[in-house]
């Protein structure tokens, strides 16, 4: 389960109405002092608070009514918060070096410069060809359908139905439909939009919007990156292990012809869309004995009657235990908890903090099952933390970072244990597991914490090592090649179930990408997300292999 904050809740602070007016803003000659500084970012901030509310509502009808009007909308939208975002950015380049800033009008300088997500250019039309093509996007996502059995499903039941369907067939069929339909079809548009990006970041004085997203670590983005792969070494020997004895359980399930004995594990037969976590297929790898643990957290939700209003309540009442005031009336009025039947909705889950003060939500299209369970815990996660920092000045009303924002909620989701379940009524003492079956436990919570991390590393690579830094669209091709340089580098080893070693990442999933929860860089793009982590193998997928073997990935390096 892919889980987000929303982009523009959260990630994007920077917003403000095009009617706002940068009275302060530096002269185009003279040297800036500190006091122009200071009344800069006091304008800055005022703009972005005031105008940030309409926008966020506006973001919220359009991922939770999705229409040619509300796509239109949430376009011109976004487009105005860039224009404002961007001319605070390149306000607060002049002012950042100043000598003399308070510590508050430093950082808040450097958060108005770094904090956009998508900058655009400065160039007449480019921040409503941005906004259009990520709306689309966006919108495409929530729209999509693949097919099972010949019959449309939408992504929501996918992602369902591909935790619980043993069928490699059907498996098959769901993953392939999905990215063929959906995916595919992002290609160009994302192409657009990375190029745009990339030229907006570069006139903020960025080499690319990968180094912009890495400089939100109070690091350089080239520690950054080094940081990561610093840790990703140290959990890489017990990735590898985990991936082959995943891969020796389902060979024994399936036999040869679905899954080799070595090579990638086909990544439709992991229990996830986007193969990044593995807990569904627990069953398949389960140790006899050691682990077998005696319950299902989504059979239990069901034994007990559980819908989804009350799998929320039962997650507000976790942090209630913990002291936390319980959630306000708006959050239950206004949320999105289950998905509309009459409508397009974008059932990404994510978190919402409408008004930096106690308008906040959560956007899921919630199914009685465990992954759902952990999923709320972890958007309340956000909700809490939003709601925790609302005494803030509106720029700093935001979390540390944004890998920070997302370990509130996956800590917190880490006590989801037997004892928990034991307390809150759904499973009888009885069954709590024994000490001996301690092994099966920390394989289920693996099969998800250690398989995601480089899934996260490897979207966060694509991202800094293709499209963020090329400034041309990347072609297929390319993308294909450096996809699986990655996938190598990375350890991942996935392939499409159509037998291919080679995939691209489909530039579809780059929407996805920005909007990944984990190891990295979590939350970008909202909604769109999920398509990106689509690895498809390419129509060309031979061609791209050769290209891969002749050396051609190198020499993008
Ligand atoms: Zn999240």
């Amino acid at each position: 389960m892919i889980r987000t904050v929303s982009l523009i809740a959260l990630a994007c602070a920077i917003a403000a109405p095009v009617s706002a007016q940068a009275q302060t803003a530096p002269a185009a000659t003279g040297k800036p002092t500190v006091a122009q500084a200071d009344a800069f970012v006091a304008e800055a901030e005022k703009a972005m608070a005031a105008a940030s509310l309409d926008a966020n509502r506006v973001a919220w009808v359009n991922a939770t009514y999705i229409t040619d009007d509300t796509d239109a909308l949430a376009a011109k939208s976004g487009a105005e918060m860039t224009d404002l975002g961007v001319k605070y950015a390149l306000g607060a380049a002049r002012y950042a070096s100043l000598p003399g800033l308070s510590f508050d009008t430093k950082r808040k300088l450097d958060l108005l410069r770094g904090g956009l997500t998508l900058p655009a250019p400065t160039r007449a039309g480019a921040s409503e060809e941005l906004s259009t093509l990520t709306t689309k996007m966006s919108s495409s996502y929530g729209k999509g359908m693949g097919t099972l059995d010949g019959k449309p499903i939408n992504g929501s039941d996918i992602e369902a139905a591909m935790g619980s369907t043993r069928d490699p067939a059907k498996l098959t069929e769901m993953w392939t439909s999905w990215n063929d339909k959906v995916g595919a079809p992002m290609r160009g548009d994302y192409a657009k939009m990375t190029s745009i990006s990339n030229e907006g970041a570069r006139e903020l004085g960025y080499k690319d919007v990968g180094a912009l997203w890495r400089s939100g670590y109070d690091m350089t983005p080239e520690q950054f990156a080094a940081l990561t792969d610093k840790i990703w070494k140290q959990v890489e020997p017990l990735y590898m292990a985990l991936h082959t004895y995943t891969r020796w359980k389902l060979n024994e399930k399936y036999g040869d012809a679905v899954q080799a004995k070595t090579g990638p594990i086909r990544s439709d037969l992991l229990g996830n869309m986007w193969a990044q976590e593995w807990g569904n297929i627990y069953d398949i790898v389960a140790p006899k004995g050691a682990g077998d643990l005696g319950f299902d957290t989504g059979d239990l939700l069901k034994a007990k009657g559980y819908d989804p209003l009350k799998m929320v309540k039962q997650g507000e009442g976790f942090y209630s235990s913990l002291g936390f005031a319980p959630l306000p009336e708006t959050f239950w009025k206004r949320s999105q908890i289950t998905k509309p039947a009459d409508r397009d909705v974008i059932c990404h889950a994510s978190a919402w903090d409408i008004d930096a003060k106690d308008d906040i939500r959560i956007k899921m299209c919630t199914k009685v099952n465990a992954d759902d369970f952990v999923t709320i815990h972890h958007e309340l996660g956000h909700n809490y933390y939003q709601r925790a920092y609302k005494a803030q000045p509106f720029l700093y009303a935001n979390g540390a970072n944004d890998g920070f924002h997302e370990a509130i909620g996956d800590t917190v989701a880490l006590s989801i244990t037997p004892d928990y379940l034991v307390k809150i009524g759904l499973l009888d003492q009885a069954k709590v597991p024994s000490a001996d079956k301690d092994i099966g436990l920390l394989l289920r919570q693996a099969m998800d914490k250690v398989a995601f991390l480089p899934f996260g590393l490897l979207i966060d690579k694509w991202l800094s090592g293709g499209v963020g830094s090329v400034a041309a669209p990347v072609s297929g091709h390319q993308a294909a090649g450096r996809a699986r340089r990655d996938q190598v580098r990375c350890g991942r080893e996935i392939s499409h179930p159509g037998g291919g070693a080679v995939y691209a990442l489909l530039p579809g999933a780059g929407v996805a990408v920005p909007v990944l929860q984990g190891s990295v860089r979590p939350v970008r793009l909202e909604g769109a997300a999920a398509s990106l982590l689509v690895l498809r193998q390419q129509g060309g997928g031979d061609e791209a292999e050769r290209d891969a073997e002749h050396g051609a990935v190198e020499a993008l390096a």
